[in-house]
């Protein structure tokens, strides 16, 4: 656990400089929606500010229950309007598929997952996917997304028509 303390003493310094507290409801009425991968770092890459935008995250930055779960929440009680999904290259989820992941878990646990990994292997195709997973959810109060990929090598972001 030597890396937790040392997130924990990273904090006292963090804090120290803290800008203060700000309101609940994102400034910017944004909701992002990125995969958790590590070279990712959102608010750096995007200009964004504490405070400016909600930020939902898990492998692949696919459309989950949970995300969607997240976003409904974002939207109807914190004020977002726009979602941004950002995906990227070289990521996990194109290095397995489906079948094999859960091969590989069940192999290692004895327990065979019953969700989805939902690997992929075209980065566009399942930004593609994942917009249009948004524009047909029923529960959104807007249907605003606009989908990218990062490139983990330049640092740029490519929209996705
Ligand atoms: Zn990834």
């Amino acid at each position: 656990m030597a890396e937790i303390d040392r997130m924990l003493e990273a904090n006292k310094e963090w804090a120290s400089r803290f800008p203060g507290s700000k309101p609940v409801r994102p400034a910017r009425a944004v909701a992002v929606v990125a995969c958790m991968d590590s070279r990712m770092p959102l608010f750096g890459m995007l200009g964004l500010d504490i405070g400016d935008a909600h930020v939902i995250r898990n492998a692949g930055g696919v459309i989950t229950e949970d995300t969607i779960r997240s976003l409904t929440v974002s939207q109807h009680l914190l004020g977002t309007r726009e979602i941004l999904l950002v995906h990227h290259t070289e990521c996990g989820l194109q290095s397995t598929d489906d079948r094999s992941f859960a091969d590989r878990v069940e192999q290692a646990t004895g327990r065979r997952p019953f969700w989805s990994v939902q690997a992929f292997t075209d980065v566009d195709d399942d930004v593609r996917e994942s917009m249009k997973l948004i524009r047909d959810c029923p529960y959104l109060l807007s249907h605003k997304v606009r989908g990218t990929v990062y490139d983990v090598d330049t640092g740029q972001l490519r929209e996705v028509r």
